[in-house]
């Protein structure tokens, strides 16, 4: 049979191809976000009694209630928001499903979605799928910086909706309170949705504040906030994220959230509500990832790679005009079945024209794995 495709532009994700691609060459891989280590013993134990005590049937479609009352206590000592655990925060498989299932539950046939880019993979499918358009507001420079004045442009009446992903991927730079602020001015007077991915919340550099949505009243009025578990806590594999939003829209998230997958990993939940009310076990996570990020820096410092450190997240965008003047995509690969070393290269992120010379590489790695990156980038 020969259905005809809703996502007819749309291949198998990056992740899995070159991830594929990395398996089958041996190479290192750097490709995928992902720690090589695991999450704390602690955090293990605790999942493992939660199991043996029984918390193996459905969990409560929002999420269980002691998860959500930590995820509000955090929310409110970080952010300065208080948002309500009986309606105004749902425990998602992974952030994925929130954005996915904020999309799905907002996004109409011909509305516009503003997303920055470049950007994550996940959202553009999604708007396509509900028949929305994105319109995209590129990053300007090496430094992927955001142009607020295009941004104004591009919002039309048919905007419902904006994406921010802050700390950002895959261009490791975060936004200032002037970016935020910015922002906020711009859709003061709108009804646009925000849908701001902060998934790496906890991983930012050098001594500066993350910028959640959250600490500025108008737009947290108007936003579902994505955040995750699988980031924070060396855990991806197990999909446990969460959003927040106020109960208006948290309302019709769950409309269709009890559809999607109704409820998610019941005794990883049980676990999970124990741990985060530590926040020892998340405020140490960005200088963590910096020592991380140093070492990588330190490591190709001799190499013809240029970069400007990242700021967030944990990846690192590299440059390498001085080497070669290949698409990226084809340096990428190249970089796996030659020299055994994956990435990715950023112009997937990107719907508009893009013909910049980044690879994103993810130092999410034990120091061992780092160093022997290091040397094959050294060597090219
Ligand atoms: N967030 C991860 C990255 O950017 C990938 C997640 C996924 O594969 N869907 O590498």
């Amino acid at each position: 049979m020969e259905p005809s495709s809703k996502l007819p532009q749309v291949g198998t994700t990056i992740f899995t191809t070159i991830g594929q691609l990395a398996q089958e060459h041996n190479a290192i891989n750097l490709s995928q976000g992902f720690p090589n280590f695991n999450p704390d013993p602690k955090l293990l134990e605790l999942v493992g009694e939660s199991f043996k005590k029984g918390h193996n049937q459905y969990a409560p479609m929002q999420g269980v209630l002691s998860l959500r009352e930590a995820i509000s206590e955090k929310t409110e000592h970080l952010y300065g928001h208080f948002y309500r655990p009986e309606s105004e925060i749902t425990v998602t498989a992974g952030a994925t499903q929130a954005i996915f299932t904020t999309i799905a539950a907002f996004v109409r046939q011909n509305d516009e979605v503003i997303v920055i880019e470049p950007a994550f993979d996940c959202y553009e499918p999604a708007i396509t799928l509900f028949g929305g358009k994105s319109i995209p507001v590129v990053l300007e420079g090496n430094d992927f910086k955001m142009n607020w004045s295009a941004f104004k442009s591009a919002i039309s009446p048919k905007t419902k909706m904006v994406i921010i992903n802050n700390p950002h991927n895959p261009t490791g730079t975060i936004w200032s309170k002037s970016d935020m602020v910015q922002l906020q001015d711009i859709l003061r007077d709108t009804n646009i949705i925000l849908l701001s991915d902060e998934v790496y919340e906890h991983i930012v550099f050098d001594g500066k504040p993350h910028q959640s949505v959250a600490k500025y009243p108008d737009l947290a009025a108007r936003a579902v906030i994505c955040s995750s578990f699988g980031k924070t806590f060396h855990a991806t594999g197990w999909k446990m994220g969460y959003c927040v939003a106020p109960k208006p829209l948290m309302q019709e998230f769950q409309k269709v959230h009890q559809f999607n997958v109704f409820s998610v990993n019941h005794a990883m939940q049980v676990a999970l509500a124990q741990y985060v009310k530590d926040p020892k076990h998340y405020v140490n996570l960005g200088s963590f990832y910096q020592e991380k990020r140093d070492v990588f820096l330190k490591g190709i410092k001799g190499s013809r790679f240029k970069m400007i450190p990242s700021g967030g997240t944990y990846f690192q965008l590299l440059e390498y005009s001085d080497i070669t003047d290949e698409k990226d995509t084809v340096f990428a690969e190249r970089l796996i079945k030659q020299h055994k070393l994956a990435s990715i290269p950023v112009s997937v992120f990107c719907k508009a024209d893009y013909d910049q010379k980044f690879l994103r590489f993810c130092f999410a790695k034990t120091n061992d794995v780092l160093d022997k990156a290091c040397q094959i980038l050294n060597s090219i």
